[in-house]
């Protein structure tokens, strides 16, 4: 939001100061301090003071690990050019502006449709630049399947973003990149958010364990393989409570969560790890898409028994002038009903859908709770059947066999290949919004 000057001044984006960590809450914090090793059986770290110069030492008995993820680079000619950007932390963000503010700079390339790539875009075009982004996947946002993540596409052509899938960056030249179909892009700075890894120099080096996704290893109280030394945030790796496998998350709430049970462990209050389903929002222009726990992709890895439905609702009732469409997609454990994931878009309140959803994946919630919830409704907020409660009624009427469904998956095979004929039955003004070609109404 500061490459766009939404938040003008970049030095507003530092929330806390090691005296106000000082004032409030009587913890010495050591900026521009590098921790270079972990002395395990002395209890002690080896530090650098990044400004003096002086190394020094301290001693623990417990140590909390929390060093993050640091973005990826590919290894590509001209990647390293002053020119090739990624976005971690505020100082990232302020030499990116710096460069970008410059006048020559009217094309930039964002490589990555992640979330920061996606954010990355938005504020770019809104201080007027040309933006490509090149995704080497068939889409952006991973966290949605390739039939809803379609909505998102359409926004960022319709804002003018250039969208290049199926096609992975191959070289960086002085003012375009290449990419591997051929084809190259002005760009008079790349911004690379092709995601990120954990940062586990330290961990390694002490010999604490590492997981088969790279994070660290920790057990249900976030401690390593060395009981006195903790990990928490992007570094460590994750149970999914739905998959039942080690992942990786990198997202804020869950490392919130996780230096909070791994603080109450060490001053000896239990406080068990729950695992991750992994929700997430982000903005894309006037859309907000979110998601929470498992994708299609991923129930088919799983190898799981899922069905899905998709509801298109109101996210407030229609006579209100902010009342917009809402693309929800759900899918469910068959039979048990299980909701295993959700993704949404749309210009209202898809966030709030979504944590709803969320919360009914934590506590193992099925079609029928979903069905039940009693949510808040005005008519500015929702509708007195939300959108929520609609596609848990959607979803029992296919898992109790009610009815059938044809997917949009499904639509183009029966139509090539079976010679259906459609008929939409909708009302005539919905026929007339927007239809298959060939349906008849
Ligand atoms: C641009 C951007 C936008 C994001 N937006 C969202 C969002 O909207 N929602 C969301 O849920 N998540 C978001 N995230 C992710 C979120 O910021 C992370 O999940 C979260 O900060 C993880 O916390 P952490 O403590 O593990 O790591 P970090 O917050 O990255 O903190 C790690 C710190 O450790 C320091 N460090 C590393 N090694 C050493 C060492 N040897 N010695 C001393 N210090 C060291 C690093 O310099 C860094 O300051 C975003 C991330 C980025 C980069």
């Amino acid at each position: 939001f500061h490459l766009s000057g939404i938040i003008p001044d970049s030095d507003s984006l530092i929330l806390s100061t090691p005296e106000i960590f000082a004032a409030r809450y009587n913890i010495e914090v050591r900026v521009r301090n590098e921790v270079l090793s972990i002395d395990r059986v002395a209890k002690t770290i080896a530090v650098t003071n990044l400004d003096t110069g002086e190394n020094y030492q301290e001693g623990y008995d417990f140590l909390v690990l929390s060093p993050g993820a640091v973005p990826l680079k590919p290894s590509i000619p001209g990647a390293d050019a002053p020119h090739v950007f990624t976005v971690r932390d505020v100082v990232d963000i302020d030499r990116l502006k710096k460069h970008v503010d410059l006048p020559h700079v009217t094309d930039v390339v964002v490589v990555g449709g992640g979330y920061i790539g996606l954010e990355v875009t938005e504020n770019l075009v809104l201080a007027g630049k040309n933006v490509t982004m090149v995704e080497m996947r068939d889409r952006v946002m991973m966290r949605l399947d390739s039939d809803i993540v379609q909505l998102l596409h359409r926004e960022l052509h319709d804002r003018g973003v250039q969208l290049v899938l199926n096609d992975a960056l191959t070289k960086v030249g002085p003012d375009s990149v290449t990419v591997a179909s051929g084809a190259s892009y002005p760009a008079q700075a790349v911004v690379m958010a092709i995601g990120v890894r954990p940062e586990t120099t330290l961990a390694v080096d002490a010999g604490l364990q590492i997981g088969t996704t790279g994070g660290i290893v920790v057990d249900g109280h976030y401690r390593t393989s060395d009981s006195s030394i903790y990990a928490v945030g992007d570094a460590i790796e994750v149970f999914n409570q739905l998959t039942h496998k080690p992942s990786r998350l990198a997202m804020a709430g869950p490392a919130q969560r996780q230096a909070r049970a791994a603080a109450d462990h060490i001053f000896g209050m239990s406080q068990r790890q729950t695992g991750v389903i992994g929700s997430a929002v982000v903005r894309v222009f006037e859309q907000t898409a979110a998601s929470t726990g498992l994708t299609e992709d991923e129930c088919r890895a799983e190898n799981m028994s899922f069905d899905k439905v998709y509801v298109i609702g109101e996210d407030m009732v229609s006579l209100m002038p902010e009342s917009a469409a809402m693309h929800l997609k759900l899918l469910f454990e068959v039979p048990t009903g299980r909701i295993l994931g959700a993704q949404a878009v749309g210009p209202g309140n898809v966030d709030k859908r979504m944590d709803v959803i969320a919360t009914l994946i934590m506590l193992g919630g099925t079609l029928e709770d979903m069905r039940d919830l009693e949510l808040c409704y005005s008519p500015m907020y929702s509708t007195a059947k939300d959108v929520v409660n609609n596609a848990a009624l959607v979803a029992l009427n296919i898992l109790n066999r009610v009815y059938s469904q044809v997917t949009i998956g499904d639509v183009r095979r029966l139509i090539v290949e079976d010679d259906a004929t459609i008929v939409d039955v909708r009302e005539e003004q919905e026929f007339a919004a927007g239809h298959i070609k060939g349906a008849l109404n």
